[in-house]
This record gives C-alpha cells, structure tokens and sequence, in this order.
C-alpha cells in the first residue's frame, strides 16, 4: 500500500479518549522493547513517528495511527517489563484489556515476538486471548536481521512450539531496518480489510 498520509491521531488511555470507530484497526501486542516502535515506523515509511526507545517499559497508552484516512494501527502498551510495581503491571493490563474487549472496529491483534528468544509466558497468555477472541493468530518474529537466515527454521519452530500456532505461515519473520517485508504485509492487512 503506497502510505500518503500517516499521522498519530490519538493518545489514549481511557475508552472516551478513543478516536471514534469509524475506521477498521490493527492493533499491536507485545513485551516492551520487542520492536512494536520500529514495526509501526516501518509500516508507515516513517522515521519517528512512532517513537521508540531504549528505555523500554516506559509508555502505558494506546496510541492510534490513522493511515491514509482509510486504517489505524493501534500500538498497545509493551507488557512485561520486569522492574515495574504489580500494581503498575496490573494497570497495563487493563488499559490493554478494555480496549481489546469493547473496541467494534478491531479486525486483528497481532502479536510480536523476538525472533531470537523463546516467547515467555505472558506472550503464550496474549496469544491464547487473541486466540480466543476469534482473530486469526498472525504472529510477527521481530528483528530477523539479527540472526543468520539459516537459523530462522528454527527459531520459528521455537516460537510455534511455545505459543502453540496451528499453521506455522501465520509466524512472519521481520525486519524493521531492512524492510524486505512490508509490502507483503500491507498485502496481508489489505486482504483482511476486504474479508
Ligand atoms: P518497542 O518497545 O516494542 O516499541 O520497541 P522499539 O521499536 O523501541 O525497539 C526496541 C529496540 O530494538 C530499539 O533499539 C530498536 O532499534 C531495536 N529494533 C527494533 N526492531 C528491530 C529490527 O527489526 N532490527 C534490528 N536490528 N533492531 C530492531
């Protein structure tokens, strides 16, 4: 899809802050520091616009990406990171679940995993609650730059063993610096908006 405009319109947390629900979305889970940032710039053949940082475990609202007045790219809070208070943790998990639960116009969540590690147990818990929520299970293998195209077989192996994904193409390796595959995934976004 040729990007003519790309913007973010909205940075939420509570339901009324929502953008209205006009258009469909893709919403993006993961732990914090996963790429979700990088994965949305990508998308958007921006630089910045989605910001990412070092310091991971730092942004707890809903950001919406309106994509050529047509989509939006939901960036959820990144989940998992270690060095935050239960109480802390317990609060992302509701503004990711209120939103994941009310919001109409949401077509897919997909969910993104470090293609170098095994998926931990709060990526298993997001994938069977996407699961369960009746979407199709696309996962995205972040940061395939990172390992030698010989490993990624196994590494995908790794990933559909933990997460438990029946087909094993719903896995999509990925790059963000060398965005070989953001076309193909457009193709992917664009036939689930036509379904
Ligand atoms: P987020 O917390 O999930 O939004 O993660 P970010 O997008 O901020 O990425 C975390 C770190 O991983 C940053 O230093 C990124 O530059 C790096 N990163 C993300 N995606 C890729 C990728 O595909 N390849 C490489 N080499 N680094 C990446």
């Amino acid at each position: 899809m040729k990007i003519s405009k790309a913007e973010l319109e909205k940075v939420a947390v509570l339901e009324k802050q929502y953008p209205i629900s006009n258009l469909p979305e893709f919403a993006f889970a993961g732990r914090s520091n996963v790429g979700k940032s990088s994965f949305i710039n990508a998308m958007l053949n921006r630089k910045n616009l989605a910001r990412t940082s070092s310091t991971p475990g730092k942004t707890r609202t809903i950001n919406f990406y309106k994509v050529n007045e047509a989509l939006r790219l939901v960036d959820l809070p990144g989940y998992g990171y270690a060095k935050v208070a239960k109480t802390e943790k317990e609060k992302w998990a509701g503004i990711i679940n209120r939103y994941l639960e009310n919001r109409e116009n949401l077509l897919e969540t997909i969910l993104l995993v470090d293609i170098r590690h095994e998926p931990t147990n709060l990526d298993k818990q997001m994938y069977d609650y996407i699961i369960h929520s009746g979407f199709s299970g696309i996962v995205i293998a972040t940061k395939k730059d990172k390992i030698k195209r010989s490993q990624v077989d196994k590494q995908i192996s790794l990933i559909s063993k933990k997460l438990g994904v029946e087909h094993r193409e719903n896995i999509i390796p990925f790059s963000s610096s060398e965005k070989n595959e953001v076309k193909d995934m457009w193709f992917i976004f664009e036939d689930m908006i036509k379904f």
